[in-house]
């Protein structure tokens, strides 16, 4: 079997399709060296090295070992050096790189290769002593930390004690002999913690790297993410060896990260860092703050420090040729991480740029208009659930601002919340229903938790590339990283700039779009949708087979409905317009009666209120379908519940509130969701049906009146499980249109249809469909009803099952297609079977599901209906499915 993929000199054994095999990095780089770019030689241990080592006992492949040995051959022969060597040593890398991307989960160790041996070869070959012994001192910080779990921070305050007795302030003012003692300290460091040296020998060296790599694939930090990220345990990791080139071989030396595009805003600049005479992560770790590349990022920034552009013109201008040759290649935006050895360009990784919603949108659409995509595949590019974050608030521009600090615009939005100092305390605090702001020095794989509850993300130290901002970007949550004029205190959970001091639980808001740090709550606004936005929905609108409604139950859910492009009303609940105060009262009156009489005098008081509410809403939607659905309302949720809501109650009927209290016990149901509502409320009392379709019919004329536009009403009545239920209703509502269309001289135009949301109804959806002109999928309570699970009793148990694998997801989010699914395609076909012209739709929250979504166009739906937030990712989702 061949294990290792070698790459390098213009050619590879791999490509960019191998990314399963060689993971993403392997396979870039191979891609990379296949394009006659400039690429350190090396080789890829495949994926499946590491599925053997997991399924033998962490060990490995027999042939493994000759393979890895010719492959470092022939890097050496690229090279003209020779591993393990001690007057010409190849020094190389090792780095991991997963199928999807896995930022800063896995370790990389660079200057492998080094002991106390050739780190005097390098310091003679090169004529510079601070080089090799900086080199060398890295590669034990970083092997120690990776390979021998001898922690980090032993290195930083022997690193530090140092300076303080020289009176350093900077890394950089360490020369060759200072590091060279400090490298002796740091062997002492090690013998210390293990009871052993610092292995000298490079092979032995090798081979730990490799172990390691593969060993952190089942690390906590690793499990997390792929937890919080859906990627299989079985996937496994690639290991990369790379041949080393430096970027601290002094001024003409340089590593940074670059984007090919601005990763925020989508605009296309070349955007990224890069620090002169520093290696690897010091530009992610935030050690030092980075210098930027271009010239007109650096007058941006208004920052002293000369660009890349200036400081390096021929390399800058190579990184340009690059990056053209690599966006043109892979059709997308890239990350890029290269290196300069001494005036040399190199490039160490290339991979599609993770980016904000906004930037997403924006380069999906300028490529399609580049030419580089079709616009079918700019549909493709967006994420669905994405543009959530675009249609979120942002800060009022014309609230006041009172400025606490101002750091790098990580990460747009805006958040506000209390301040916590851990990612414990935003945890917790999220699950006690608060909203916080994380507040940290930096950021590491360890608070991915943290950030992920926090609404919003600080840091007082590093760049635009931190992990943070990266890692914040990716979760479309505000950040604002390197506040440097903040200090943070977590011994005492405080932090202060500029003589304020804020305590944990102080509220603050971040302005990711500026960077600004603000006291207090600062008032948001609706967002602005851009051009790139308005271009890409037309695009997927004219691709999509499936019409996209809103469920919207007042005026302002339409009008925010049809501004993000609803095409209809997909259910409207009625009983969400008596909760408003002066109508709660009436509702009461109705419930509580117990006589038709009583129920006719408190829907008298309801039929206006009703009427003017729907006539708005058909205004407003000028023509386009509305469907009202009679009420359902679980009765606990209008019963009065304290004293003086009775006491209201039997004041406005003249009744006593004895009376009353021992009807709303009679009332009182233990399983409510399965109780007196729905069409039983109907059924048993036409009298509150009659009202409404009243109201219904009379609103549709005045409507169509006012406007000159006519209106089809859509009467939906829900939970109907027999067809007998849905005759008896439809009766009082033709009944009624025939009363009103006399009364008013017209003819009314409307459809009676249900919602299926009983498994009984879907089986029977065939007849029921005689009598039903649509159906909408209540998916809901057909969820409840089929899986058995109450929905508002589920928290407690329900995340066993979707982490223990019992569910593949939680059903009330995602459709269970398999069960729920069934009974939405059965119940379809059946109905169809009866009415060719049946119209259905879905009207659950798995309308504004992305996944759901493509469930329904395979399903053959009409429609889906979704929250009027969630209308254009209903919209972009039905386009990808029908792509
Ligand atoms: P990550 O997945 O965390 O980005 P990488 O494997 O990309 O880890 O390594 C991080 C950094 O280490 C790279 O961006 C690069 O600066 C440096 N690096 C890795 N391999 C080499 C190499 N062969 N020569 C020089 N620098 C390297
Ligand atoms: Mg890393
Ligand atoms: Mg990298």
């Amino acid at each position: 079997t061949k294990w290792v993929y070698s790459f390098g000199d213009g050619r590879a054994e791999g490509e960019a399709a191998m990314k399963n095999l060689l993971g993403g990095k392997g396979a870039n780089l191979a891609e990379m060296a296949n394009l006659g770019l400039p690429v350190p030689p090396g080789f890829t241990v495949s994926t499946e090295v590491c599925t053997y080592f997991y399924d033998h006992d962490r060990s490995y492949p027999p042939e493994l070992e000759q393979q890895v040995a010719t492959a470092l051959a022939e890097v050496g022969r690229i090279t003209g050096k020779s591993f393990g060597d001690k007057d010409n040593p190849l020094l190389v890398s090792v780095r991991s790189g997963a199928r999807a991307s896995m930022p800063g989960m896995m370790d990389t160790v660079l200057n492998l290769g080094l002991n106390d041996v050739t780190v005097e070869t390098v310091a003679r070959v090169t004529g510079d002593r601070r080089f090799a012994w900086d080199s060398y001192r890295r590669f034990i910080t970083m092997y120690s930390d990776v390979v021998l779990g001898v922690e980090h921070h032993e290195f930083e305050e022997a690193l530090e004690l140092f300076k303080d007795r020289k009176g350093y302030t900077l890394d950089t003012e360490l020369s060759g002999a200072d590091w060279s003692e400090l490298v002796g300290r740091y062997k002492e460091i090690v013998e210390k913690a293990l009871g052993k040296p610092f292995p000298q020998d490079p092979r032995e060296q090798l081979w730990g790297a490799v172990g390691a790599v593969f060993g952190s694939w089942m690390n906590a930090r690793a499990r997390k993410y792929r937890e919080l990220h859906a990627i299989p345990a079985s996937w496994g990791t690639a290991v990369n060896v790379q041949a080393m080139v430096f970027g601290n071989r002094g001024d003409t030396s340089a590593t940074g990260v670059a984007f090919t595009r601005d990763p925020s805003t989508g605009a296309k600049e070349l955007y990224g860092e890069f620090l002169i005479n520093a290696q690897g992560e010091d530009v992610v770790a935030g050690i030092r703050t980075p210098q930027n590349i271009t010239e007109k990022a650096r007058i941006a920034a208004g920052s002293d420090r000369p660009s890349m552009e200036a400081a390096m013109p021929d390399v800058y201008a190579e990184l340009v040729r690059i990056y053209g040759v690599l966006e043109r290649h892979y059709r997308d935006m890239q990350d890029m991480e290269f290196t300069v050895e001494d005036g040399k360009l190199w490039m160490l990784q290339t991979r599609n740029g993770k980016r904000t919603a906004k930037a997403a949108l924006r380069i999906a659409v300028d490529l399609a208009s580049e030419g580089l995509l079709s616009r079918d595949e700019a549909v493709m590019r967006v994420e669905p659930q994405a543009l959530d974050q675009l249609l979120h608030p942002t800060l009022d521009p014309k609230a006041e601002r009172k400025l606490l600090a101002s750091g790098l615009p990580a990460s747009p939005g805006a958040a506000c919340g209390e301040i916590v100092f851990s990612s414990e305390d935003a945890e917790e605090a999220r699950k006690a229903g608060r909203r916080v702001i994380l507040v940290r020095v930096e950021t590491s794989p360890e608070d991915i938790h943290g950030m992920h509850a926090a609404e919003g993300i600080l840091t007082t130290r590093g760049g635009m590339t931190s992990h943070a901002a990266v890692v914040a970007r990716g979760m479309g949550k505000p950040c604002v990283s390197g506040a440097g004029s903040i200090r943070v205190d977590y011994k005492t959970q405080t932090l202060s700039s500029a003589g304020t001091t804020l305590r944990k639980g102080d509220v603050i808001t971040l302005d990711g779009s500026n960077g600004q740090v603000l006291l207090g709550a600062v008032p948001m606004v609706e967002p602005e949708l851009s051009g790139e936005f308005a271009a890409l929905m037309e695009w997927a609108d004219a691709t999509r087979r499936m019409k996209v409604r809103a469920n919207a139950d007042t005026p302002r859910d339409a009008k925010t409905a049809r501004s993000f492009g609803a095409e209809g009303i997909g259910l409207c609940r009625t009983e969400h317009m008596f909760f408003d105060a002066d109508r709660i009262l009436a509702v009461r009156e109705m419930i509580l009666a117990d006589s038709t009489d009583g129920r006719r005098a408190a829907l008298a008081k309801l039929l206006p209120m009703q009427r003017s509410d729907f006539a708005e809403l058909f205004t407003l939607m000028a023509g386009l379908p509305v469907t009202i659905r009679l009420l359902d309302p679980p009765l606990h949720e209008f019963l009065p519940q304290t004293d003086a809501e009775i006491a209201e109650v039997a004041a406005a009927v003249g009744a006593s509130v004895d009376k009353l209290k021992r009807r709303a016990q009679e009332l009182h149901e233990v399983n409510p969701m399965l109780g007196f509502r729905g069409c039983r409320l109907a059924v048993a009392y036409p009298e509150i049906a009659e009202m409404q379709a009243r109201a219904i019919f009379e609103a549709a004329l005045d409507a169509a009146a006012a406007t000159g536009t006519p209106v089809t009403p859509e009467i939906m009545v829900p939970l109907v499980m027999t067809k007998a239920e849905l005759d008896l209703v439809k009766q009082r509502i033709d009944a009624m249109a025939v009363a009103v269309g006399s009364e008013r001289q017209a003819t009314i135009t409307y459809q009676v249809g249900t919602m299926i949301e009983l498994p009984r109804a879907a089986l029977r959806a065939g007849e029921i469909a005689e009598t039903a002109e649509f159906f909408s999928f209540g998916t809901n309570d057909l969820t409840q009803t089929t899986l058995g699970i109450s929905r508002d009793d589920a928290a407690s148990f329900l995340g066993i099952y979707t982490t223990g694998g019992l569910l593949p997801s939680d059903p009330f989010v995602t459709i269970d297609r398999e069960g729920v699914g069934e009974l939405v395609k059965l119940g379809t076909e059946r109905g169809r079977a009866t009415r060719s012209d049946l119209k259905v739709g879905i009207c659950g929250e798995h309308g504004g599901d992305p996944a759901s979504v493509t469930f329904c166009e395979e399903a053959g739906l009409d429609y889906v209906s979704c929250s009027p937030y969630r209308v254009p990712i209903a919209r972009l989702a039905a386009a990808q499915a029908a792509i």
